[in-house]
């Protein structure tokens, strides 16, 4: 496989075969991220794409999911993508299910019918960073979309038929709009009703924007416990139709994993039992990223 910068994937792609069709992220300003920093983005070409799917057809017979690698390589115009696809369908026919990243632009830049037409060759999950739902906060990080925009393309993904899953950011309002940046989070996610949610805590990268803005005394970094409170509100604001709701990640002080919407209030309770001390919150040296 040709692999070229950072390759990253969502968690429950671990056992994917990763094919990376683009290098870096077409936005790479958000001031959080530390991802593809110093890499300039680009589709890679169709024959270097191609080679590494015909790789995959002779030493990943067992995997059974593709993930799509990078930053959002929904962004990739229709057609080489719909190729890339159908090359996927018919080089590794026991793949049953394609990933990748989107983000509110790569959504927007697609019609409703030529997303309708990748899920129908397979594109089956999309990864979307939505951060918060907070405007002020989006726009302070430089994420370039709103709440509108977000529910906008999350509910357009969804009725073409690809699963969504969601990733929003604890802490990343800081203290002053912590409790806004969850209750707005929880509305968007509700209008969106994703299938899947992903909840992380914040975790500062040194030479981001933001960890200069930490270091400069500007913005606060929340506690455990004020990041569970967050999680707390940002949840009770949260109502899904049928989705699971996990904070479970290594960068959380404590696991989560909810369907809701059945598993809310013992959640809640859970939470409740943290922040009162008769559970134990990871301790900051297993917090990783
Ligand atoms: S958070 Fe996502 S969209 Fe923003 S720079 Fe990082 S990879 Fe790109």
């Amino acid at each position: 496989m040709h692999y070229e910068g950072n390759i990253i994937r969502p968690p429950s792609e671990a056992n994917s075969i990763l094919l990376q069709a683009t290098v870096g992220c077409s936005r790479n300003k958000c001031t959080f991220c530390g991802s593809y920093r110093g890499e300039r983005f680009q589709i890679k070409s169709d024959e270097i794409i191609f080679e590494d799917i015909d790789f995959a057809t002779r030493h990943c017979r067992r995997q059974r999911r593709l993930f799509i690698c990078d930053g959002d390589a929904l962004i990739i115009p229709q057609a080489r993508l719909l190729a890339i696809l159908e090359r996927i369908e018919t080089r590794l026919p026991w793949v049953t299910r394609v990933g990748l990243y989107a983000n509110v632009k790569s959504i927007r830049m697609k019609t409703l019918a030529e997303l309708r037409e990748l899920h129908a060759h397979g594109l089956g999950i999309a990864y979307m960073g939505l951060e918060t739902g907070d405007d002020a906060t989006l726009a302070a990080i430089d994420k370039g979309t709103t709440a509108a925009a977000a529910i906008e393309m999350g509910q357009k993904i969804r009725s073409a038929g690809i699963k969504l899953s969601i990733t929003v950011l604890l802490g990343i309002a800081g203290r002053e709009r912590s409790a806004i940046h969850a209750r707005e989070t929880g509305r968007v996610l509700s209008a969106i009703d994703p299938e899947y949610v992903g909840a992380l805590s914040l975790m500062l990268i040194p030479g981001t924007p933001l960890c200069r803005d930490h270091e400069a005394g500007e913005f606060p970094l929340l506690g455990p416990e004020e990041m569970l409170r967050e999680l707390r509100t940002m949840i009770s604001c949260t109502n899904l139709s049928r989705g699971q709701f996990h904070a479970n990640h290594a960068s959380n002080y404590l696991p989560i994993k909810a369907r809701l919407p059945r598993d809310k209030q013992d959640t809640l309770d859970t939470i409740d039992a943290a922040l009162a001390g008769r559970i134990q919150l990871r301790p900051e040296f297993l917090r990783g990223l």
